[in-house]
């Protein structure tokens, strides 16, 4: 199974001109970015151990 297919489960929002936080508990999270057929697409982490959402966001 590759990243991409990992990356199909997990929930879109919509990329913001700030820092990425967590939706569940407002923390920063973790983010890499990768392309996608020419979308750039953040892949984040929430860095609260307790919490660890995982989402994507991508531009609109
Ligand atoms: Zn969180």
């Amino acid at each position: 199974m590759s990243d991409t297919q990992l990356l199909d489960d997990l929930p879109i929002y919509q990329m913001i001109d700030q820092p990425p936080t967590c939706p569940m508990c407002g923390i920063r999270t973790n983010m890499y970015e990768i392309l996608s057929y020419n979308i750039l697409i953040q892949v984040n982490t929430c860095l609260r151990s307790d919490c660890g959402y995982e989402f994507l966001m991508m531009e609109h």
